[in-house]
């Protein structure tokens, strides 16, 4: 609720399309499956409702340009431009990806990758996350166990809980049969590997490691006659040795869940994916596209703080007074270094806390006001937290360590800003 307020004010502000200017990386999305609108069975993370599934891809399809995945990787191989580039993937191998994702990226048109788990078609039980035990089990600590003890093995980890046999999950929760993938694959759908069994991969010895990743591209290049080419670890847990594995094997690109965009220099055995969850508004699933993720942002500061916000550019300096306000502070801003000087000369001893960008214009930075108050002598220049965009000038990053002053990059979160305020507010 109040991380979509926040992503409505980051949109209202142009902070979004901002973030999305900055990280000039390409975005690929992780989904799993897809189900009937209204069906509230298995885990809300995994089973995403087919409307709420469509709305996301039209924005998706509206704001950024959705290629193949081996084709974004290509570009990335190539040190190629991947700015508003973006590549859908599916982990799993669901049912509900193939009968009701894959009609809508059909209706628009766009392209997808779906992770399929070679051993797993026909296993009419469905997956062990979604064995209702294991559901009523599940605590983050403990899934924690299961996936490195009991390495994410679906036999152990339903026999440690005594989860007998459940009643047959809806036909879109288990995954899906070789009628169903070899069908996807005939008509352009890539598919790629997602393991043989499921298993913590980091976990294995060398021999299980193989069958994971290269006989599971043999099963699945036997039942669909198309070579897989990509490969997603599964729960997303890789290391050097699964990596270089992977890599060895012949796979063109891995995808792990580590959450980020990708740019030239992102390794392609490890990239980044940004994994839908199926709760996401949709306000929150843009501003989360665009790299803007918050954690969850306190409801009210400790006390009221006077901010003063000094920053040149409009987008920016509007998001960062609203990100302030709604964290209940009195924010004042000004836009060059000018009125920022009149400013620190009137009424410096008005502020708790001065969020100055770095750069301000052609002349002057945001240096120049930190020497203005440390020239007199108070101790406000204490009070200054210094604003940067993704990237610094080496001058800029001495300047910094020289200033002792903390630095919050943009984009910040709502989070990240409210911890800096009372931070250097508490001294
Ligand atoms: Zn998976």
């Amino acid at each position: 609720m109040l991380s979509s307020l926040y992503y409505s004010a980051l949109r209202g502000t142009g902070l979004t399309a901002l973030a999305r200017r900055l990280r000039d990386g390409a975005l690929i999305l992780c989904y799993h499956d897809v189900v009937p609108a209204g069906s509230s069975e298995g885990d809300p993370a995994v089973h995403l409702p087919v409307e709420r599934f469509t709305r996301q891809l039209r924005w998706l399809r509206d704001h950024y340009t959705v290629i193949p995945l081996l084709e974004l990787t290509a570009r990335l191989a190539a040190g190629a431009s991947v700015r508003g580039v973006a590549a859908i993937t599916f982990d799993d191998g669901y049912t509900g990806t193939f009968t009701l994702a894959l009609p809508v990226l059909r209706q628009l048109g766009l392209p997808a990758t779906v992770f399929v788990v070679a051993e797993a078609p026909g296993q009419l039980e469905g997956f062990w996350w979604d064995h209702p035990v294991v559901a009523a089990a599940v605590t983050p600590e403990r899934r924690q166990g299961w996936l490195t003890e009991l390495r994410g093995d679906a036999q152990l980890i339903t026999t440690a809980l005594g989860a007998g046999s459940a009643p047959a999950p809806p036909p879109t929760h288990v995954p899906a049969g070789w009628n169903f993938v070899a069908a996807a694959a005939a008509a352009g759908i890539d598919i790629g590997v997602h393991s043989a069994t499921h298993r913590t991969l980091t976990m294995l010895d060398d021999a299980e490691l193989e069958r994971e990743i290269k006989t599971a591209a043999e099963i699945i290049y036997t039942r669909t006659q198309a070579e897989p080419a990509a490969f997603a670890y599964p729960y997303g847990i890789w290391d050097p040795r699964v990596r270089r594995a992977v890599r060895a094997t012949g796979y063109r690109a891995a995808v792990t869940l580590d959450y980020g965009l990708n740019t030239s220099a992102t390794d392609l055995w490890s990239l980044r994916r940004l994994n839908v969850p199926a709760s996401i508004s949709q306000a929150a699933f843009a501003g989360w596209a665009a790299g803007v993720r918050p954690t969850a942002p306190p409801l009210a500061p400790a006390r009221r703080l006077a901010v003063l916000v000094v920053e040149d550019e409009d987008n920016v300096r509007r998001g960062m007074v609203l990100l302030a306000k709604r964290l209940g502070h009195d924010v004042m801003s000004v836009g060059n270094f000018a009125e920022a000087h009149q400013r620190l000369n009137e009424a410096a001893e008005r502020y708790d806390v001065f969020l100055l960008d770095v750069h301000l214009d052609d002349e002057h930075t945001g240096f120049d006001l930190f020497e203005q108050l440390r020239g007199e002598g108070r101790g406000r220049e204490r009070r200054i937290v210094f604003t940067t965009g993704d990237s610094i000038s080496a001058r800029t990053r001495d300047e910094l360590q020289r200033s002792e002053r903390p630095v919050l990059r943009k984009p910040f979160s709502l989070h990240e800003l409210s911890e800096m305020l009372e931070r250097v507010a508490g001294g």
